[in-house]
Formats: structure tokens, C-alpha cells, sequence
């Protein structure tokens, strides 16, 4: 909605709402010193005591005030035995970020913009925090700061670490190595979802295979891995080996987007499986594969020399993918061949 409409929330609140879900669009023509962005923070205090989902969308539209604030942490202390969902994109103080970890049936919580708390006080050391959380979303600025502090020592956020099945941090350029590093003690991730489009002028992916490899033996129960649409550079240091590691580590992965270099990408797959290296030799020799169906290659670019590097290419994929059917793509007639051999018949290496 408009600045001009919240004068309207209180005509649909009613005792039994248990959700509340408010996107506020910016509006240039929109006097943020008017009284309407108190109508915000009068309806959150009118939230009933049962209430569970809370979404406000609002900060874009200058409407993260000081009341707001104060509001929100009263619904949480008020409704905190029900609350299971927030997402709040307005920085909220330290104080309402405590409360909020306390909560003890919160499961989904979108952290806007908040940092996490610097320290506890004395009397939060023998609190459980997080002790419901399935799925945390995080945002650029915050990400690393969240990772960081989940991962850490404190014994009383260590049930997040297996407790937590979807972490989202995507328009998140800063997909480093080190932040891969933090997300590796989630062990019992299902999801994650660190998707981005890479600026125009360069590649930001700055994973390599050694990174990827920590990632699959990490995370064996990953269903769904975005780690951004593969840009047309060709610069990235990861390649074939990494699909290998997760589709032989990861074998419920049903979704992958990650970028790989294929600019010798047949050498690649040859050394792959030629290799004498014992951890590569026992993944490409074991059954176990994942039941990818469709890969989602997007802008990566490919150029094979002749019939017999597509070969090795369509064995390469068959060996790891045994079920691919599908190259999704944005461009390149040589995937396109790819995928026509590929429906053909398997190749076995
Ligand atoms: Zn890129």
C-alpha cells in the first residue's frame, strides 16, 4: 500500500487476527512529517495477545520511526509465547533484537537490517536463544556479522547450529570463502538460498572447488543450493570438480546454480576422471549421485573443439548427473548440442 492508506489498518484488525502482513511503497509526494505513519505503530500496539506472523515492510517509505520501534517490542513481549514468523526491514535496537532470540516458538525470522547483539547480559547465559528457528533470512549488510556470531562459542545459540534447515542471504555479493566457512556449522541445512546477478563489468563469485568441497561434506542434507545466476565471464576459479562434490556429497540436492569455469572444461573432465587422487576416485566411482533433472547453466558461456570434447563433456554430465535431461540456458548453441546427446543416450566413464 501507499502512505496514504495506512489511515485504513485499523478498519482490519480484529482480536483473532493471527497475521499481519504490511508492505508500505515509497511515495515521493508523501510528507513523512504527517500523522500517518503513526497509524503503523497505533496498529502494531493493536495487535491481540495470540498473534503469531508479523511482516512489516515499511522502512523503504520512512516510516521505521521511533514509536514504531517501541511498539514492536511491546507486541513481541506481549505476544511472545505465540510468535512464530517475524520480518521487520527497520534496524531495530538491541534490546528488542535480545527479546526477540528469546522467543520460543519463532521459527522464520527475516533480519532486515539488524546487527546481532555484542553481548549478553548476565542473566540471558543460561537462556536458550533461537530454540525454534527453522529459517533465518539475512541481509548484505548483516550477513557475515550473524554468521559470525551463530557460529561462535556461545553456548546459548549453539541448538541454532543443527536446529536451522533454510539460511537465506541472497543479494549478497560477499559470498566469500570465509562466510562459506561460518555457514558450514548449520549442518542440518535443507536450503540455501545466497542468490545475486553479478555487476556488470566483473564476476563476483570468489568461491574455488576446495570451498565447495567443504560446503558438501558439510551440508549432506542439501536439497536447495543457489549460489547466484552464473554471469558470462568465465573468470571464476571453481569447475566441473565441484559438481561433482555436491551432486556425490549431496545426493537429496534436487536444485543447483553455482558457477563454474569452462574454459577447459573437456581437460577438466578428463583429469577428473583419470585422476589417481583417492578422495576424487572414490566420490566418481560411488554410486551415489543426486536426481537432478534440469541444470540451470544461465549465462555460462561454452565453446568445445569438435565432436570429441562434446563427448567427453556429455560423459562428464552423465556420470555426474545421471538423471540430467535438461540444460536450462540463456544462450549457447553448444549447450544446446550438449543437451540434444545428453537425451540420446548415457555415456560411462
Ligand atoms: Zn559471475
Amino acid at each position: 500500500m501507499y502512505p496514504t492508506s495506512l489511515r485504513f489498518l485499523p478498519l482490519f484488525l480484529s482480536p483473532r487476527m493471527t497475521a499481519f502482513s504490511v508492505s508500505v511503497y515509497p511515495d515521493t509526494s508523501f510528507d513523512t512529517d504527517t500523522m500517518e505513519r503513526d497509524y503503523l505503530a497505533a496498529a502494531v500496539a493493536a495487535l491481540p495477545t495470540s498473534f503469531r506472523e508479523l511482516t512489516l515492510r515499511v522502512n523503504a517509505a520512512g516510516l521505521g520511526n521511533d514509536e514504531l520501534k517501541k511498539e514492536v517490542l511491546h507486541m513481541i513481549r506481549r505476544c511472545g509465547q505465540t510468535l512464530t514468523h517475524l520480518e521487520i526491514d527497520v534496524e531495530l535496537p538491541a534490546v528488542t533484537v535480545h527479546r526477540a532470540m528469546r522467543l520460543p516458538n519463532l521459527r522464520t525470522w527475516k533480519v532486515h537490517r539488524s546487527s546481532p547483539p555484542a553481548t549478553f547480559s548476565p542473566s540471558s547465559e543460561t537462556t536458550t536463544h533461537l530454540p525454534a528457528l527453522r529459517s533465518l533470512a539475512l541481509s548484505a549488510t548483516n550477513a557475515y556479522d550473524w554468521a559470525v556470531f551463530l557460529a561462535s562459542s556461545y553456548p546459548t545459540v549453539d541448538g541454532v547450529r543443527s536446529t536451522l534447515t533454510e539460511l537465506n542471504l541472497s543479494d549478497n555479493y560477499a559470498v566469500t570463502p570465509t562466510l562459506i566457512a561460518q555457514i558450514c556449522v548449520f549442518k542440518n541445512l535443507t536450503r540455501l538460498d545466497a542468490g545475486y546477478s553479478c555487476p556488470k563489468h566483473e564476476c563476483a563469485f570468489t568461491l574455488a572447488d576446495d570451498d565447495l568441497s567443504r560446503l558438501s561434506l558439510a551440508l549432506p542434507r542439501l536439497e536447495w543450493l543457489m549460489l547466484g545466476r552464473q554471469c558470462d565471464k568465465n573468470t571464476c576459479r571453481t569447475t566441473f570438480r565441484s559438481l561433482l562434490f555436491l551432486s556425490a556429497r549431496c545426493p537429496k540436492l534436487a536444485f543447483i546454480s553455482i558457477h563454474f569455469n569452462t574454459i577447459q572444461i573437456a581437460q577438466d573432465i578428463k583429469s577428473l576422471f583419470e585422476t589417481e587422487d583417492s578422495g576424487v576416485k572414490e566420490l566418481r566411482d560411488s554410486p551415489t549421485r543426486c536426481h537432478i533433472g534440469t541444470f540451470s547453466v544461465y549465462r555460462t558461456p561454452l565453446f568445445l573443439e569438435g565432436l570429441e570434447e562434446l563427448d567427453v563433456v556429455k560423459r562428464g554430465f552423465s556420470n555426474v548427473f545421471p538423471r540430467l535431461r535438461e540444460i536450462a540456458r540463456r544462450c549457447g548453441r553448444t549447450w544446446q548440442s550438449l543437451t540434444e546427446v545428453l537425451r540420446k543416450g548415457k555415456g560411462l566413464y
